[in-house]
Parts: structure tokens; sequence; C-alpha cells
């Protein structure tokens, strides 16, 4: 019988959700490895390359044994992109063990697989989505990095629905792009831009993984 693929992943482990809509909640986190792009600002270098391999059904069990003893409802699939390796299995037997599924994305690989939330973070030079996340993101979010420009701004909230929330993101919240990302919210109300929001990464602030 053929054997499920087996899956490249950094570490699992019991946070809250530190960004985007979902900021506060409790949520055991599968960081996959390997990512498609090279972003000058990645937060999260250490999971482009290495990991260990776990079949879809063993990191279920690990999620469940987390869930043991860090009672929660949300299992959120990141990286590194983890769209770059066949999560569906994964994404199906968490579903079947009651979970709820977000996947973080950089929205390059089409969305084919049945997740709850999918937040889609565009990255540049250019901030391309693949189409059927125009559809699918529950959230866009937009790292105010140096080179982010109003231009920018304006492309991604273009491409997605006016109910889609664009949240503007400081680059690990740092002063200077805080104030960037204050100055371009100012300048997308003047536009007329709509549903557009300023957050934080809050679990760098209060010191949690
Ligand atoms: S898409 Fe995300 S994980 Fe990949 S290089 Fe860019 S910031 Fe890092």
């Amino acid at each position: 019988m053929p054997q499920p693929p087996t899956l490249k992943v950094v570490e699992v482990f019991a946070s809250v959700q530190g960004e985007g809509l979902r900021l506060g909640q409790p949520t055991i986190f599968i960081r996959l490895a390997g990512c498609n792009l090279r972003c000058a600002f990645c937060d999260t270098k250490h999971a482009r390359r290495g990991g260990q391999e776990y079949t879809p059904a063993l990191l279920v069990q690990e999620a469940v044994k987390a869930r043991d003893r860090f009672s929660c409802r949300w299992v959120c699939l990141t990286g590194g992109e983890p769209l770059l390796q066949k999560v569906k299995d994964l994404v199906l037997g968490l579903k079947a063990r009651g979970f709820s599924v977000q996947v973080e994305t950089n929205g390059t690989i089409r969305p084919g697989v049945p997740a709850d939330w999918f937040s889609v973070s565009p990255k540049p030079p250019r901030y391309d989505v693949a189409p059927g996340f125009k559809r699918k993101a529950d959230e866009v979010k937009l790292v105010v990095s140096r080179g982010l420009s109003f231009q920018d701004v304006k492309k991604v909230r273009k491409a997605f629905p006016g109910r889609t929330p664009l949240l503007l993101q400081p680059q690990s919240n740092f002063a200077w792009s805080v104030r960037k990302g204050w100055k371009l919210l100012r300048l997308s109300l003047d536009a007329g831009l709509v549903n557009i929001r300023l957050t934080v990464q809050a679990h760098k602030i209060l010191g949690l993984p």
C-alpha cells in the first residue's frame, strides 16, 4: 500500500496567536520547513531548511498530545511556506480530531487544502498571490518593511475584496516600522482605501514563542 508522504517539520509548539485577527487565541503551531522566497526581512530564516520527517498521522498525534497539556481548538500551519509541502492529509487529520486549522502563507501556491482560516501575506517585490487566494483569504497581512511603498499597499488592497481585512504589520515591531505603518495607514484612509488596520506582533512583546 502506498505510504502517505512525510512532511519536514522544524518545530511543534503551543502559544497564543500573536498576529492578525486571531490575536491572543491559544494555538498549537506546526512550523514546516522550506520556503520558495527569500525575503530580506524574514524572521524565520531557521525554517527555510532542515526539519525532521513526520507522517501526517504522527503530527496529528503530536497535536493531540499538545492539546492534552494546553487545551485549545486551533492549529496553525506556518513556516517557511507550509503549502510547499503536501499538507492536505495533515489538515484533514487535524480536522477529524476536532481542530480548526489556520494556514499562514505567502500566497504564491494555490490554496488546495480545506483550511478554516487563511492568513495570506503577499511578499515583495511584486506582492502577487495565486488566484484562489483572492476569494479564500480571511485576512491579508503586509509586513511594513523598508521597501513597502504606498503603491504596493494600493495594489494589494485592490487585489482582494474590500470585506477582507488588510493588516499593516510593522516589521518585528521596530519603531521606524511602526512610524511608517502609521503613515501608510493615514495615506490609505485619505485615499479612501477600505478595511485597513495597523497591527502588532504581540508574541514578540509578550516574550512568547
Ligand atoms: S515568505 Fe515568509 S518564510 Fe519565506 S522568506 Fe519570506 S518572510 Fe521568510
